[in-house]
C-alpha cells in the first residue's frame, strides 16, 4: 500500500565507488545518512515514512518512526511532526505500537497548550478576594473537563475513522484509528493562537481567528485524509469525506465544552 521512495538524503556517490563491505562484488554507491558508511543498494533499508538507512543502522534501531512521542516525551517535536509532516506521521503509522501513549499525548496537548498557561496566569494574579468557588470551577475544568473532552474527542474521532474507512474503503483497525485520532489532537495547539486575538475586538482579530481555524481544518483534514488513503484503502476522491466526518466527530466534545462558556 505504501510506496517507499528513495529519499534525497541518500545520494549516489559521485566519485568512483569502492566495493560494499558486505557484498564485495557490488559498488557501494549509497551513503547512509545515519552512520555515513557507504553501502550497495542491497544494504539500504527504505522505511515506509520515506527515510532510509543502511542495514546495520536499521538493525541497531536507528531507523525509527518519526514521532518523538513514540520513543520519549518530546511533545514539541511530536506536535511539529504531526502538524507539518502528515504524510510520514499519519501515512506510515505502525500498527503494533502503544494506544496508551497516543491517549496520554491526546490529553497532554490541550493541557500544555491551554491549561498550564491558564494555571500560571491564575497563580500569578494577586487578588486577595480570589473567589474560592472560581478556584474549584477552574480545577474541575482543568482536571475533569479537559481530559474528558480530549479522550471523548479521540474516541468519537476514531469511531468516525473506522466507519468512514469501512464505508468508502477497506476499513482500518480500532488500534490504528485510536492512535491516528490521538495524535491528530496535536492540532489543538492551533486554537491557542486564537485566544489572544479574541481579547482584542477588531476586524484584524476576527480575520486572524478565521485564518487559524481554516489552518486547523486544512492541516487536520490533510492528516486524516492521508491516513484514510494509506491505512484504510480509501480512494483519493473519498478521503475528504472521511476527514470531514472525523473532524466533525472529534470536534463535538470540545464544542459542548465551549458552549457554556459562551453562554
Ligand atoms: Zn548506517
Ligand atoms: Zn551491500
Amino acid at each position: 500500500m505504501i510506496e517507499p521512495q528513495r529519499p534525497s538524503v541518500i545520494e549516489a556517490h559521485a566519485e568512483a565507488h569502492p566495493p560494499c563491505p558486505r557484498h564485495a562484488d557490488r559498488a557501494a554507491r549509497f551513503e547512509c545518512p545515519r552512520c555515513g558508511d557507504y553501502r550497495c543498494d542491497q544494504c539500504v533499508v527504505d522505511a515506509p515514512w520515506g527515510e532510509s538507512a543502511c542495514v546495520a543502522c536499521d538493525a541497531a534501531g536507528r531507523l525509527r518512526y518519526p514521532l518523538a512521542w513514540e520513543h520519549g516525551l518530546d511533545v514539541v517535536s511530536t506536535v511539529r511532526a504531526a502538524l507539518l509532516d502528515s504524510n510520514a506521521v499519519f501515512g506510515a503509522m505502525p500498527e503494533r505500537a502503544s494506544i496508551a501513549r497516543a491517549l496520554v499525548f491526546a490529553v497532554a496537548v490541550p493541557w500544555l497548550a491551554w491549561v498550564a498557561p491558564m494555571v500560571i496566569v491564575w497563580a500569578g494574579a494577586t487578588d486577595p478576594a480570589r473567589d474560592p468557588e472560581a478556584t474549584v470551577d477552574a480545577a474541575v475544568i482543568a482536571l475533569g473537563w479537559v481530559p474528558t473532552a480530549s479522550l471523548a474527542s479521540v474516541a468519537l474521532g476514531a469511531g468516525a475513522l473506522m466507519f468512514g474507512t469501512r464505508a468508502w474503503g477497506d476499513g482500518c483497525s480500532a488500534r490504528l484509528a485510536l492512535r491516528a485520532s490521538g495524535y491528530a489532537q496535536a492540532m489543538w495547539v492551533l486554537p491557542m493562537f486564537v485566544l489572544p486575538l479574541v481579547c482584542c475586538h477588531s476586524f484584524a482579530a476576527l480575520a486572524g481567528v478565521v485564518v487559524v481555524l481554516a489552518a486547523f481544518v486544512v492541516i487536520r483534514g490533510q492528516a486524516i485524509a492521508t491516513f484514510a488513503r494509506r491505512h484504510g484503502g480509501v480512494r483519493a476522491s473519498r478521503t475528504r469525506l472521511v476527514a470531514a466526518l472525523e473532524l466533525l466527530a472529534s470536534s463535538a466534545p470540545w464544542g459542548s465544552f465551549l458552549l457554556p462558556l459562551l453562554w
